[in-house]
């Protein structure tokens, strides 16, 4: 890979508070494991994860300490456990259609990252997002569809072409972090680090967002 996690953090981490923060070693691993989980997963199709009545027993005991925060979309087709080859109290994870920062998905993210001590937060879109097509189009759904679709057509913005939308989506939930004060406060401690990333839906690939992918 061209780009270091290291540089993908440092510009998630710019795009969600729009400053330089200061290194974060433990997302920059935390990143890592989830690629190479998610390298293991295309490999495989399968996941080796710890799912044993052992590990729920310990962390039922224990507590739970994840490794990350992930955002991603509530479509059946993206099931973070499997894509990153994690088990029982590996991943904290937040679902909605069309992967909105919501108020009720950042106060997760925040007690994720509060309480939990992830020190990574990652936003996952993907291909093929139906929330996102939903925008796209003219058609207006009634109820609380409708409203959910209204929030991703802002993060869409002006793009046409579907994959442009699934990053514009992407990138504009990945700003939004920068509503929050906790999370801002923990990045400038060194202690949580921002990445965000499309999953394609037919490869199993997982690919992580770049600055050249900017519009
Ligand atoms: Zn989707």
């Amino acid at each position: 890979m061209a780009h270091s996690y290291r540089e993908l953090l440092s510009w998630g981490g710019r795009l969600a508070m729009d400053e330089e923060l200061p290194p974060c070693p433990e997302a920059e691993a935390a990143l890592r494991s989830l690629m190479q989980g998610n390298a293991h997963y295309q490999e495989h199709s399968r996941n080796p994860a710890e799912l044993s009545d052992l590990i729920r027993l310990r962390t039922a005991h224990e507590g739970q300490q994840p490794r990350a925060a992930v955002l991603c979309c509530a479509d059946s087709r993206v099931p973070p456990e499997h894509i990153f080859s994690a088990g029982i109290g590996e991943l904290f994870v937040i679902r909605n259609a069309g992967n909105v920062l919501s108020t009720a998905a950042l106060g997760s993210i925040e007690y994720a990252a509060a309480h939990l001590h992830v020190p990574l937060v990652l936003i996952m879109g993907h291909r093929g997002c139906g929330a996102v097509t939903a925008a796209l189009q003219k058609h207006e759904e009634p109820g609380a569809l409708g409203e959910l679709i209204a929030e991703v057509r802002v993060g869409v913005g002006h793009a046409h072409d579907p994959r442009q939308a699934e990053r514009n989506n992407l990138r504009h939930s990945l700003e939004s972090l920068g509503e929050s004060e906790v999370l801002r406060d923990l990045a400038d401690r060194g202690r949580l680090g921002f990445a965000g990333a499309v999953y394609d839906i037919r490869s199993g690939a997982v690919e992580l967002l770049l600055d050249e992918d900017a519009s």
